[in-house]
């Protein structure tokens, strides 16, 4: 029998109806991913026998006829910016290289109360500044569709290990579009949750006020069935929201358009930077929603062309903070410096100074000086002060739409994939590719991108939804709608 690992809800089926054990998913998930990781590089660290074992012990417990999880016996990988105590935590970092957490993420409590088979730690752009996975310690992730291009990043690794159906399931991070633009790039489905829904205890900090933990699949229902068991509130976590969670597994079954008012974010399809093939998958979606009874509105951003601007002054402010705790003593890396160094400054200066040159790669050092610049007395003021009453008028764009919309229909990205390398000698393009996906973090709002296409080159293009905040059911609704009426999201790399 084939073991379908790339949908969570067969899997679930197969194993509920006892054609499959949860040790033969597992042992095929550790199949295919040996298979695949020498052209893909999706993981960091592989799980192996511990979740054989744990396998074992799901099975025996399903036999007994004890109650077991939703994600009983589904295999899933998750970043490797997440804190887990049997694996290691890197960020792709030589700063953590081989750092054990002492504790699990709530995110990992939940997947393992959901008895999910925790197969592995993915790849990522170091410290989760980047969107090419090629900013990595451990080397760059390979796109499933054209292994000469990035599969996106920073969630690289995340979203080819479901792209290369390694496994069904995969928990990424997303700071300014990490999860949607990879999920473009790989032609699955990712969403980015309202800023606060899910908890980020556990979550190595990169901008704490814009990191959200989410979900990333093949399809819309399996997305929605991982967003149920991770999102909640958790006391851990101070900028958690207390408010009830939806059933986002009804909403994808519902599918149901018929009276959404759908925006259409018009500035952005007339962006000279957006690509025509990502410009023709948001069209041909226009024509799918109004055709399943959705009314589409033409709806403009005042503040669009501060995005990323904003976004560049905020998140390496905050980086430049949340990084100053790797400094040789706390964490596993150290290195002493040399004997010059050491003379001239002391030995502890000595060991600041040459851990965090030593540990961390170039894109963090960058955003690190960034952020100190940004920060530094006579400039607080111009820069950073000056980026958060910008990011509140984003956030009043945004109010205003969905004060005549229910969601927001654009584009991911405004290029397909492109090729590794292409862009690792000029920060400024790689940060573009942040265009359409920054304002939900700013604004803190839930985003989806949904497989929407393919390019004349065959590669994945997506399209994005974005909600008010916690109207997450809204966007699984309308994904669901999408989905009932394309094909994009059952496409499959060649093998
Ligand atoms: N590409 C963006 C950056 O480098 C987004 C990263 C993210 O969402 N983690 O900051």
């Amino acid at each position: 029998m084939t073991v379908p690992l790339d949908s969570a809800a067969q899997l679930s089926q197969l194993l509920t109806s006892g054609e499959a054990t949860a040790v033969e998913v597992a042992q095929e998930a550790l199949r295919r991913i040996e298979a695949s990781e020498p052209a893909i590089n999706a993981f960091n660290h592989v799980a192996g026998e511990a979740v054989i074992r744990q396998a074992e012990e799901l099975d025996k417990r399903r036999s007994a006829g004890q109650p077991l999880g939703r994600l009983a016996g589904i295999p899933v990988a998750v970043k490797d910016v997440l804190c887990t105590t049997e694996m290691p935590t890197t960020c792709a970092s030589r700063m953590l290289r081989d750092y054990m957490s002492p504790y699990d993420a709530t995110v990992i409590a939940k997947l393992r109360a959901a008895d999910a088979l925790l197969i592995g730690k993915t790849n990522m752009d170091e410290f989760a500044m980047g969107a090419s996975t090629e900013n990595s310690a451990c080397g760059p992730t390979y796109n499933p569709w054209d292994r000469t291009r990035t599969p996106g990043g920073s969630s690289g690794g995340a979203a080819a290990a479901v792209a290369a159906c390694d496994v069904p399931l995969s928990l990424g991070s997303d700071t300014g579009g990490s999860i949607r633009q990879p999920a473009a790039f790989c032609g699955i489905t990712g969403m980015k949750p309202t800023y606060g829904r899910v908890s980020r205890y556990g979550l190595v900090a990169f901008a704490s006020s814009l990191d959200q933990i989410g979900p990333m699949s093949w399809d819309a229902a399996d997305n929605a069935l991982l967003m149920s068991v991770i999102a909640g509130h958790d006391p851990r976590d101070s900028t958690s929201l207390p408010a009830a969670v939806d059933d986002y597994s009804l909403a994808v079954a519902q599918a149901d358009v018929r009276g959404m008012r759908i925006g259409v974010i018009r500035d952005q399809l007339e962006n000279p930077g957006l690509d025509d093939d990502a410009r023709q998958a948001v069209q041909a979606a226009i024509d799918v929603f109004r055709d399943a009874g959705a009314e589409l509105i033409d709806v403009r951003f005042q503040y669009s062309r501060y995005w990323v601007p904003t976004y560049y002054i905020i998140a390496p402010c905050e980086a430049s903070s949340n990084l100053s705790r790797y400094d040789g003593a706390h964490y596993g890396f150290r290195s002493l410096g040399t004997r010059e160094v050491v003379q001239k400054f002391g030995p502890l200066m000595a060991m600041y100074c040459h851990s965090r040159d030593d540990g961390f790669g170039p894109e963090v050092k960058r955003r690190i000086m960034l952020g100190t610049y940004a920060l530094s007395e006579g400039y607080a003021a111009k820069y950073y002060t000056k980026a958060l009453s910008v990011r509140r008028l984003i956030r009043q764009d945004y109010d205003d739409a969905f004060a005549k919309v229910d969601i927001l229909l654009g584009p991911v990205t405004p290029t397909p994939a492109f090729r590794l390398g292409e862009k690792m000698d000029d920060p400024l393009q790689m940060y573009l590719c942040d265009l359409f996906t920054v304002g939900a973090n700013l604004a803190g709002l839930p985003a989806l991108a949904v497989p929407a296409g393919k390019t004349a080159d065959a590669l994945p293009v997506g399209i994005q939804l974005q909600a008010a905040p916690l109207h997450e059911p809204a966007l699984y609704r309308a994904a669901g709608a999408f989905q009932q009426a394309t094909e994009h999201h059952t496409r499959r790399p060649p093998q």
